[in-house]
């Protein structure tokens, strides 16, 4: 089954297609047949586009809203022009795949597309006014491109950690602020969290009940999850995905008395200090330079640049935290593992993070370590009661993988 995976930004939209099926599945020989993204969305929009392992290619195109990307994409793809011998026509493409940000509390996992669904998701946009409405669209205009009987199943951002209790998804307001407009915990990287601990539990040979890690997403975006018996127990993202770890540009943790204060003393509405506090402030904000990681090591290799040490430094020192915190609410895990674009490439972060975990008995192989980017492996010595890992996250293999499973009516894997 060719499934066409979308991840639909404000202004922008991520693709794959992915050759997936039960067989291949259980062999893990599904095939990447393109991938690529349109940024810029709305004028003059870039395009990148690689076709399975070829060159990749970058061009402009104008484009005015997310159903004229996404028919361009389409179109694209099945010309000559793309190269991507397996799809000729639109029939070629058997089903679609879509990352919904926010599934609220409605849904607990992935779910084929229906007029209820739809709704479901509709219901959410207060929950993630930015995202949902771009799923939506995306769904009826693969509907228009693809035919109305192509089958779409939602993957939900916020699916994997419905397992958490109330305990850690309860913020302590007034309770009744949660029963009337639904303000709780809902954490976001499920899908990856899900697909990294899977990933732990193939390489162990283990089950999923046996599976009890803390899986640290650090990308531009950063969470934390704690996952005992394979379950989310409790993850570092809130409401939204402003909380938590230090991030690129977002500042994650707050005292949320500094919104009001902020607001007073600079001037600002609460909403313009929420914009500062998504794009202003984390990696970005504290070094004054920017939210890239690598430019930040580098130029604290070149310089010693004080506030890009900080920011360095609060980062890392906040993704200790958790991984302290979670330790105790799971009362011990086996492993850490790190994805995401810093988690996966960048050693002397994980190292960084993980330098204070001695007393946990968790000891970094500098070797192993150096070693392991970009691939999965794992990065402490062999007498380390607690272990850590670096595993590249993939959510659109997950996404294909779930669209094909719910399509067939195929349980979870255990
Ligand atoms: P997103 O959350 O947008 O998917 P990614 O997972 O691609 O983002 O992560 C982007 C981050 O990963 C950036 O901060 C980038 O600097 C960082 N990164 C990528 N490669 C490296 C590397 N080799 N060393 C340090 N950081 C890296």
């Amino acid at each position: 089954m060719n499934v066409l995976v979308l991840n639909l930004g404000s202004s922008s939209l991520k693709f794959q297609i992915i050759a997936t099926d039960p067989d291949r599945i259980q062999k893990h020989q599904d095939q990447r047949l393109c991938r690529g993204e349109v940024e810029r969305i709305g004028g003059e929009a870039i395009v990148t586009f690689q076709a399975g392992d070829k060159a990749k290619q970058k061009f402009t195109a104008p484009m005015r809203d997310i159903t004229s990307a996404l028919d361009y994409v389409v179109r694209y793809i099945v010309s000559d022009k793309s190269a991507v011998d397996e799809i000729k026509s639109t029939a070629d493409i058997h089903a679609v795949g879509h990352r919904v940000v926010h599934g609220g509390e409605l849904f607990s996992e992935s779910a084929l597309i229906d007029n209820k669904v739809l709704q479901g998701i509709e219901d959410c946009i207060d929950l993630a006014p930015l995202h949902n409405p771009n799923n939506i669209k995306g769904i009826f205009a693969a509907r228009d491109l693809l035919g109305k009987d192509i089958p779409q199943v939602a993957v939900f951002d916020t699916a994997f950690h419905h397992s958490i209790s109330e305990q850690a998804y309860l913020f302590a307001i007034p309770y009744h602020l949660y029963r009337r407009h639904r303000i709780r915990r809902y954490g976001f990287h499920g899908t990856s969290h899900r697909y990294v601990a899977f990933r732990y539990r193939f390489l162990r040979g283990l089950t999923r009940q046996q599976t009890n890690i803390i899986t640290l997403h650090l990308g531009n975006g950063c969470s934390a999850a704690a996952i005992r018996g394979g379950n989310s127990v409790d993850t570092s993202m809130g409401m939204t995905p402003l909380d938590g770890l230090v991030m690129g540009t977002r500042c994650g943790d707050l005292d949320p008395a500094i919104v009001n204060l902020i607001a007073t003393k600079e001037g600002m509405s609460s909403s313009e200090v929420e914009t500062l506090l998504n794009t202003q402030s984390g990696l970005l904000g504290i070094s004054g330079l920017t939210n890239d990681m690598r430019v930040l090591l580098a130029e604290l290799k070149e310089h010693e640049d004080r506030r890009v040490r900080l920011a360095i430094e609060v980062f890392c020192y906040r993704a200790r935290k958790y991984i302290g915190a979670y330790l105790a609410c799971m009362g011990g895990a086996e492993a850490v593992v790190f994805t995401g674009g810093i988690g996966e490439n960048s050693p002397e972060i994980r190292a960084r993070i993980c330098d204070g975990l001695q007393w946990a008995n968790l000891r970094i192989d500098s070797a192993k370590n150096e070693a392991t980017v970009g691939r999965e492996g794992v990065i402490t010595t062999d007498d380390s009661r607690l272990q850590a890992y670096a595993i590249p996250t993939d959510e659109e293999l997950l996404i294909a993988r779930d669209t094909v499973r719910v399509i067939l009516g195929l349980p979870h894997p255990s």
